[in-house]
């Protein structure tokens, strides 16, 4: 393999052209057009969702949604500690905190008993937040039926961070969907993707109309420009959208590949004792944007570090799992509900033992066949190092890594 092995990578299906050709010759560039209401009623028709406002980007969308809730300088909002930094970073935008919560293990996503206990300490406090941002992480579905509730007998709205999860569902309805508000990215690396943009879904279609507003500079009916609130420039483009659309139409498609990915991997992991896939929860399906493995470590002494390190020299790019957010210098000084009390926390253990494979829709068999190949390699030579020298393992990589898999 001479080609790098990449993690998720865009995956054109060469309609997109002609969408943005169709803005060309209509002259349809900027701002919006018929690119955007198109790429907007299909969200809205596969999702469900009520209505639907297509954005620059995920954070975006984000940043529009704690806007509409009216988060402020002050206001507290709560967050998947388990996440990328764009979940909690328009919360900073606001002038707000952030409480963080952790993960439960059945589906690596947000602890319905740790949120019960910051929200039951918060009304205490008397200062609930004015928001809950629950994240899909890797495209598995959060516990919903239970935080939903959670939040409601509080009477606190959510914010779905669906960025990583567009088509997956939770017991039949899509994620995104559950929520007052819910996000999707469509970032280069995503399931599908408008080389950068988001979208914003809400239960109540007046929100979307306002988040409308505030994404175009808040421009008041007036004959000259009047602004009565600060607004943004968070609109999608004519032509993303356009690539949007022909997305779009083969999403059903890019999913079944990264669920097939998963499956592959599932298989070929079965012998290896080292190894554990992400769970799948049932009553969920996740359109597993990413497969995730954990390690042993305790059993190869190996870190995902050392086999990320290793799959590298093979030319294959992993990656190890979010680094949780209440470890962030940025977040350091904010708060951090556990899973279980006097317990490691469950996010920080699956940063530790967590590993994400390569995931693309557009993974070759034999692409896929020689990662399975390199990552039981890695542990083969591990076993045999430690047993000749007790060493660190790393004796064999140079040969390995050149060496033919297939
Ligand atoms: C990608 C991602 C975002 C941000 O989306 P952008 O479109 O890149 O701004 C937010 N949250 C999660 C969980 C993500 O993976």
């Amino acid at each position: 393999m001479n080609k790098a092995i990449l993690l998720s990578t865009p995956h054109m299906s060469g309609k997109e052209q002609d969408y943005i050709r169709e803005a060309f010759d209509t002259n349809w560039i900027a701002p919006l057009g018929i690119n955007v209401t198109e790429f907007e009623q299909q969200i809205k028709q596969y999702t469900g969702a009520k209505a639907v406002c297509a954005t620059s980007s995920g954070t975006a969308s984000i940043h529009l949604a704690l806007r509409l809730l009216e988060v402020g300088y002050g206001d507290m909002v709560f967050c998947s500690a388990f996440t990328f930094i764009a979940s909690a970073n328009p919360i900073k935008y606001l002038g707000a905190d952030v409480t963080f919560i952790d993960s439960e293990p059945e589906t690596w996503n947000m602890s319905p008993q740790a949120l019960e206990r910051a929200l039951a300490d918060a009304k205490k406090e008397q200062c609930l937040p004015k928001a809950v941002i629950i994240v899909h992480l890797y495209g598995q579905s959060a516990k919903m039926d239970e935080l939903v509730t959670i939040c409601e007998s509080y009477g606190v709205p959510i914010i779905e961070d669906a960025a990583e999860s567009l088509g997956s569902t939770y017991k039949g309805q899509q994620t995104g969907t559950f929520g007052d508000f819910g996000i999707f990215s469509f970032n280069g690396n995503k399931i599908i993707t408008t080389s950068g943009g988001g979208a914003l879904v809400a239960k109540d279609p007046a929100m979307i109309e306002k988040a409308i507003f505030l994404a175009t500079q808040a421009k008041e009916e007036a004959l000259h420009y009047q602004h009565e609130k600060i607004g943004y420039n968070y609109r999608m483009s004519n032509i993303l959208a356009g690539i949007g659309r022909a997305q779009m139409e083969v999403l059903d498609n890019r999913i079944a590949a990264r669920q097939a990915n998963f499956r592959f991997y599932t298989e070929k992991c079965q012998h290896l004792q080292e190894v554990s896939m992400m769970p799948e929860f049932p009553n969920s399906v996740s359109n597993h944007w990413l497969s995730a493995i954990r390690l042993d470590v305790t059993k190869t002494g190996m870190t995902p570090y050392d086999v990320m390190e290793r799959m590298q020299a093979y030319n294959i790019e992993t990656r190890v799992l979010w680094k949780p957010l209440h470890l962030q210098p940025v977040f350091e000084t904010m708060s951090f509900y556990k899973h279980e009390q006097g317990e490691e926390a469950v996010c920080e253990r699956l940063f530790r033992e967590g590993l994400c494979l390569p995931s693309g829709s557009n993974l070759t068999q034999t692409e896929l066949e020689y990662v399975s190949a390199a990552l039981e390699n890695i542990f083969k030579e591990n076993e045999q190092s430690e047993k000749s020298k007790g060493g660190d393992g790393k004796a064999n990589l140079v040969e390995t890594g050149t060496m033919a898999l297939l």
